[in-house]
């Protein structure tokens, strides 16, 4: 399995993966091999899977896209990385992202963009574009991906592949480069539920190196996939099918809605009026964090250091400028702004306030409603090129899956059919299925019914 991936990876020109190293993947899988034949089998033993390269790696570089990182060797496995060794799992290698997991589009990784494996003209999503097209192309059963704000959702939405984000805390941030620490959360990708479900079963639980880690009982996360789902309520938010909305994405998503009915489902009618605020509240507290957590890349004691500097300062200044791309220094600069005094209790703290009343939206539709389903981004994927100067239109795209995270609850997308507005021909669109917390079990049982 590990050659047979490894050839499709070296024929690839999707630029999914941004580190590879044969023979220590081969190492892993001879190991596998050796544990198979003692009989210590579990259900991912044996299984390649790739990272996104925010996880960091004892083995294989680790970069978050970015230049500050170029060539970086952590000196510990992330807890999730170690988890899926536990199991038996094969890595693959480490897969493109955004700069530091910012973005919508791959755009943004130091690396290049990825190509979408549908339409190589086409954005495959981000910030897990690498994750995303990986899957799709077939270059990896299996991958891990993170979600700010929608990160792991609309990638596998654009590159027609399925997706997870946990409730927030259910997955360590261990070794998880951070962006935003409230809102970052890793979760895997596959081609279907069944396995996202045993990837999260080796993913998920306790971590005492992570303060916001989660203590919960484990949980069979395939359990319930089986279930029928008569009976089942599902929460259409009336927000997410307004006006920006495409027309070829909303008829696919109401093919599917259509299914579930099908299935023994109903659907309701359901409200989450603040939805129109998650962008601002999410470029206001994300940034906020990103400030904070990116202070450490001080040319010091991790990365890219100027060679010629005049003093200290300088030395930090001239690092920094040089080892973070554009985007990141946006984010820097707003976080750094909305931060200071002054500005502070206008922006941070109102927007804290209102990430309050989103998670309230949330908690009163799902007095409705079991589930909650829309779609996962108001269009197909764009061309390459096509919004990359354009932050704000970037920043839009993400309209659906933000409050989500802002809320703390687990989302997963599931591909559900293709556009038909784009001049090429046929681009995925994804489901979007919101729970409520801890709910992952019921998710991925809805999302395989369908599959
Ligand atoms: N597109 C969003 C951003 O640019 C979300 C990214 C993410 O979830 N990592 O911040």
């Amino acid at each position: 399995l590990a050659t047979h991936y490894l050839d499709r990876i070296g024929k690839s020109d999707l630029n999914a993966f941004l580190h590879v190293d044969r023979d220590l993947t081969l190492a892993q899988a001879a190991e596998a091999d050796a544990r198979l034949a003692r009989g210590e089998v579990t259900p991912l033993t044996g299984i390649p899977i790739a990272h996104k390269d925010i996880f960091v790696t004892r083995d294989w570089r680790s970069t978050a896209g970015s230049k500050m990182l170029e060539g970086y060797i952590s000196p510990f496995d992330a807890t999730v990385v170690q988890q899926f060794r536990n199991a038996g799992m094969v890595t693959l290698g480490k897969l493109n992202c955004d700069e530091f997991a910012m973005g919508s589009s791959n755009e943004n990784s130091y690396f290049g963009p990825v190509k979408n494996p549908w339409d190589k003209a086409a954005i495959p999503g981000g910030s897990s574009g690498g994750s995303a097209a990986a899957i799709a192309a077939r270059l990896a059963p299996a991958a891990t991906a993170t979600d700010t704000g929608g990160s792991i959702r609309q990638p596998a939405a654009l590159c027609g592949v399925t997706g997870i984000k946990p409730t927030y805390g259910r997955v360590s941030r261990f070794g998880m480069i951070a962006f935003a620490s409230s809102l970052d959360q890793g979760g895997p990708m596959a081609q279907t539920a069944e396995d996202c479900a045993l990837l999260l079963n080796a993913m998920a639980g306790f971590d005492a190196k992570d303060s916001t880690s989660l203590e919960r009982p484990a949980e069979d996360f395939a359990r319930d996939l089986d279930k029928p789902l008569q009976g089942l309520k599902i929460g259409i938010p009336r927000e997410y099918f307004g006006p920006g909305l495409a027309a070829d994405v909303e008829q696919a998503v109401r093919a599917a809605l259509s299914e579930y009915e099908k299935l023994g489902a109903t659907l309701v009618d359901v409200s989450l009026p603040k939805t129109e605020l998650s962008i601002p509240v999410y470029y206001v507290i994300a940034p906020a964090e990103a400030s904070s957590n990116l202070s450490r890349f001080d040319g010091v004691r991790y990365g890219h250091r100027a060679k010629e500097y005049k003093d200290l300062a300088d030395m930090y200044s001239k690092s920094r400028a040089e080892g973070f791309g554009h985007e990141v220094q946006r984010r820097i600069l707003v976080g750094a702004y909305v931060l200071s005094h002054g500005y502070y209790d206008a922006y941070y703290l109102q927007a804290q306030k209102i990430r309050r009343l989103i998670a309230e939206d949330f908690k009163n539709a799902f007095t409705q409603c079991d589930v909650i389903m829309g779609p996962v981004c108001p269009t197909v994927a764009w061309d390459i090129g096509d919004k990359a100067d354009d932050p704000v239109a970037n920043y839009l795209a993400d309209i659906f899956t933000l409050s989500t995270s802002l809320a703390g609850l687990p989302g997963m997308s599931i591909p559900c059919g293709f556009g038909q507005g784009d001049k090429n021909g046929k681009r995925p669109v994804g489901l979007q299925i919101i729970g409520n917390y801890f709910d992952e079990a019921r998710l991925l049982n809805v999302a395989h019914q369908f599959q």
